[in-house]
């Protein structure tokens, strides 16, 4: 098993490693004492994991409720999360009571959101079941859900008691969603790490490793330390989601997060290659190991749609932009440009 310490304006482990859900009752009634705890889970992940963490929270003392939404991103929405506060005060929860988040990015979000608000905010604890929950959302303290008008538009920082990344849960994950996960731990990679970047070349399959998702975690925690609330250093992690939020948007929200990713980032260093900012030989390692983790590199939409979409996207700051640009394997910088030149940029990255 592997810890890693985070130190931001709330210091909390992220633990990784198998049997980890088992193990949560325990864990929770050491760091916790005598509390009780509102589960929040999608329907899928309530069915394969609900009742193994009921059993170890009662074992250990801890009285919990359940909240169980409808899976997908559909539901990360203000109805879901005044849902959930409502169940939380039905349940009189109070602020020595805690909220456990099991599952994905979506239940990361909107759990962690109702604890930042939830009588002016109570602990939580993040037990991630995906491989992007792992590796990026359930450490560093972003919580929000959508509105019509963008996703991720309401939403607060507020950073996890504690993350227990049970590695055997991965293990269910569907197909398409094993798929989109590799997209994140690939932008790792590419962004900071020469070595993970090598390892998935060797094994696509390395992304699921202890290892691997420590070795993610511990370059998101550098970032999170220094930049915890969003405003420098951490922007490099948007690497592949300016233009991948774009086409995220012009999908219909149809593209998996992973996939619109991975199409970003294949397009940001596309252009980058066609600018001289990288060489030719890094685009084709990025674009050989995004195939044969089974994900797009390709941008299906028009170049000057994604050029809007990205433009109003939450990161443009009034009139400019600032983009992640590849300089090498495991090397990245920020670029500031100006709105109006996001279409030359999607064009060089290959957007028709
Ligand atoms: P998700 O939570 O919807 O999970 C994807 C699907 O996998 C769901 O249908 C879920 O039911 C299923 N699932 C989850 N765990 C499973 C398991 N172990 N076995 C079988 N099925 C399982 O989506 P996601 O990809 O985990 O997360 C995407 C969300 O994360 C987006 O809303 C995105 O905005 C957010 N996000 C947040 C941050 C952050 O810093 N807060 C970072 C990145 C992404
Ligand atoms: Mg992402």
């Amino acid at each position: 098993m592997r810890t890693i310490p985070i130190r931001a304006s709330r210091s909390y482990e992220v633990l990784i490693g198998p049997g980890l859900l088992g193990e949560a009752g325990e864990r929770l009634a050491q760091k916790f004492g005598s509390c009780r705890a509102m589960m929040v889970s999608d329907d899928r992940v309530n069915s394969l994991y609900g009742d193994a963490l009921e059993a170890t929270l009662r074992e250990s003392g801890i009285e919990a409720e359940r909240f169980v939404f409808p899976h997908g991103e559909e539901s990360k929405t203000l109805s879901s999360y005044s849902a959930l506060l409502e169940a939380m005060c039905a349940a009189k929860l109070t602020r020595k009571d805690l909220l456990i988040a099991l599952g994905g990015g979506v239940t990361g979000d909107l759990g962690g959101f109702a604890a930042a608000t939830y009588r002016r905010g109570i602990p939580y604890v993040q037990l991630p079941t995906t491989l992007l929950a792992a590796v990026d959302s359930s450490v560093g303290g972003k919580t929000a859900v959508d509105l019509a008008g963008g996703k991720n538009q309401v939403g607060a920082f507020c950073q996890p008691s504690l993350v227990l990344c049970d590695t055997d849960t991965l293990d269910t994950l569907p197909q398409e969603e094993r798929r989109a996960g590799c997209a994140e731990v690939v932008k790792y990679g590419l962004l900071g790490s020469e070595a993970l970047f090598e390892a998935l070349e060797k094994n696509p399959a390395a992304a699921w490793s202890e290892d691997t998702i420590a070795a993610c975690v511990e370059m998101k925690r550098r970032y999170v330390e220094e930049d915890e609330f969003d405003t420098g250093a951490r922007q490099f992690l948007n690497l592949g989601h300016t233009f991948g939020h774009a086409a995220e948007l012009l999908s219909g929200y149809s593209l998996l997060h992973g996939e619109a990713v991975a199409m970003g980032m294949a397009a940001i260093t596309r252009s980058a290659a066609e600018a001289g900012i990288c060489s030719r030989e890094t685009l084709g390692r990025l674009i050989a190991l995004l195939e044969a983790c089974g994900l797009p590199t390709a941008l299906p939409y028009p170049a000057e749609d994604l050029a809007r979409a990205a433009g109003t996207d939450k990161k443009a700051l009034g009139k400019s932009i600032t983009l992640v640009v590849p300089e090498a394997v495991g090397r990245c910088r920020l670029e500031t440009v100006p709105v109006s030149d996001l279409l030359l940029w999607l064009q060089r990255g290959g957007a028709k």
